[in-house]
């Protein structure tokens, strides 16, 4: 392991997710909040693309700003939803002007939104195994690629979704990262399963610390991801008090990473949702080194 990824003493590697901003004060928000994660030395982090494959712009520009002014490897999402193949060639030589070599290839919800039926473009790749094996035949990129622990909505069952997962690993993905859940039996259980079925690439939880339960279980709804009642009881009583909720959801995304990690795993992808106070708070918990300590235990 590189001194890079020796991210804390147990060797606990982590990512961040961002995703591009939408205004002026969202703008600043990004931007702060990068300042403010940089200390802690994430492995890479990477920047969503847009809805629908609606537009490439605010995730090139996050982007290429992330890797030509902060020290993050930084990868870019990218969705082959409603588009021909040359379309997205044409994008993938866009970021590649950029500078990026880290990908997240993925399909992309259906433009109607989560739920609606999917039609892959007649001219276009059908999924993201399709989408990875375009970015393999293009270059020696690091691709991830999505995974879901509790199955994705539009999928038969989870034999199908792990199917899928494999054709991603066999086309070339380096590794998945999963939809975020809050149920650790279920993701041993999927990722057991993942690997009986002969897909050895790293599967990285995806962590989202709680930034408001509310409209998390809006969200969660949509993406088919369960929340457990012990989560309602964490936070039972909370709404009027925003500091005992934030320590509140700190525990339980570190509590969360602490028991993954008893079970081996040692790879978390964050999703920050652009705010760095909770993730911050989060890493503490866990006794990860910001690069200050780090350079500290290196000078003594
Ligand atoms: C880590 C992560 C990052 C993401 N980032 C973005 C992003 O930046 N931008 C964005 O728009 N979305 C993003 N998404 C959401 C993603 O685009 C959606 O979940 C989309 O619906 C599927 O894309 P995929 O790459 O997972 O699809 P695939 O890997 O191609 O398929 C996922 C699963 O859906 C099932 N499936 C796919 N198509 C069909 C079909 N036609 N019929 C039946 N079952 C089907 C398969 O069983 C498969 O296992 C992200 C998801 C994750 C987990």
């Amino acid at each position: 392991m590189s001194s890079k990824t020796e991210n804390g003493q147990r060797g606990i590697r982590i990512s961040f997710e961002f995703f591009p901003p939408k205004s002026e004060e969202a703008e600043v928000q990004l931007w702060n909040t990068v300042a403010d994660l940089t200390e802690w030395q994430p492995e890479f982090v990477s920047v969503t693309y847009g809805a629908g494959g609606s537009t490439k712009a605010p995730t090139l520009s996050a982007v290429r700003r992330m890797i030509h002014e902060t020290p993050f490897t930084t990868a870019s999402h990218l969705t082959c939803v409603g588009a021909t193949r040359e379309d997205t060639h044409r994008v993938i030589d866009d970021f590649l002007s950029a500078g990026v070599r880290r990908f997240v290839a993925l399909r992309g919800d259906p433009p109607g939104g989560v739920g609606s039926a999917y039609r892959p473009h007649p001219g276009g790749y059908a999924n993201a195994a399709e989408l990875v094996s375009a970015l393999r035949e293009r270059g020696d990129f690091d691709i991830s690629v999505s995974a879901y622990p509790e199955k994705h909505p539009e999928s038969r069952d989870t034999a199908a979704d792990i199917d899928m997962l494999k054709r991603k690993a066999d086309n070339g993905a380096n590794r998945a990262l999963t939809q975020f859940f809050f149920d650790n039996d279920v993701f041993e259980r999927y990722h057991d399963r993942v690997r009986a079925a002969g897909v050895k690439i790293p599967v990285v939880p995806g962590i989202m610390p709680i930034q408001n339960l509310t409209q998390l279980k809006r969200f969660a709804g949509a993406c088919g991801t369960s929340i457990p009642s012990w989560l309602d009881e964490r936070f039972d009583g909370l709404d009027e008090h925003a500091d005992k909720r934030a320590s509140v959801a700190a525990d339980v995304a570190a509590e969360q990473i602490e028991d993954l990690v008893r079970r081996g795993i040692n790879e978390f992808h964050l999703y920050t949702m652009n705010r760095s106070p909770l993730v911050s708070a989060v890493l503490e918990r866990l006794g990860i080194r910001r690069k200050a300590d780090a350079c500290e235990g290196a000078a003594a």
